[in-house]
């Protein structure tokens, strides 16, 4: 059966940990989604279609990757792509606890999907979306945080 890993998330936009993580999961998997969870009740900094399309200039090179978006619950969307596995990024003790209850409790709703981690790596600790877009609101150069990509869409 191929392997097929589903990388959740709202990438607002991605970041230079994202891309590490990604970039990581590559040989341990057949096929990457990379999947912008939809949240109705939450605004974001960029669109869907413009946090899509950063990440596929990322990414255009890489056939093993697709880019998605859903709503709902995560292991349904699994479900739907025949994914088995969803890979989670862990940076600090926080991110653990967080992580910890939604793997359980995942693992009780579909026992066949494995939630898997990798540790970020040191120089990405510090590095969230939302540092991003606070630096991006008050005109901060944030090109060391997010890959060259996506440079153009800030401007
Ligand atoms: P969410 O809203 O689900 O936290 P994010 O887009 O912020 O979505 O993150 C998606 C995934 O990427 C999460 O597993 C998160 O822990 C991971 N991640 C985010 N930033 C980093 C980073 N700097 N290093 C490693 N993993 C990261």
């Amino acid at each position: 059966m191929k392997k097929t890993v589903v990388f959740p998330g709202s990438f607002d936009p991605i970041t230079c940990g994202h891309v590490s993580i990604i970039k990581r999961a590559l040989p341990l998997f057949d096929k990457v989604i990379i999947a912008i969870g939809i949240n109705a009740l939450k605004s974001t900094y960029f669109d869907l279609e413009t946090r899509i399309k950063m990440i596929q200039s990322v990414f255009a090179n890489y056939e093993t990757i697709e880019v998605k978006s859903y709503s709902g619950l995560t292991v349904d969307f699994c479900t739907s792509e025949n994914a088995n596995f969803i890979l989670r990024g862990l940076r600090t003790s926080a991110d653990f606890e967080f992580e910890r209850s939604i793997g359980q409790i995942n693992k009780q709703l579909h026992p066949e999907i494995e939630t898997l981690f990798l540790l970020t790596q040191p120089e990405h600790t510090a590095l969230n979306s939302s540092i991003v877009r606070d630096i991006l609101r008050h005109g901060g150069d944030v090109s060391q945080f997010v890959p060259a990509e996506i440079l153009p869409y800030f401007k």
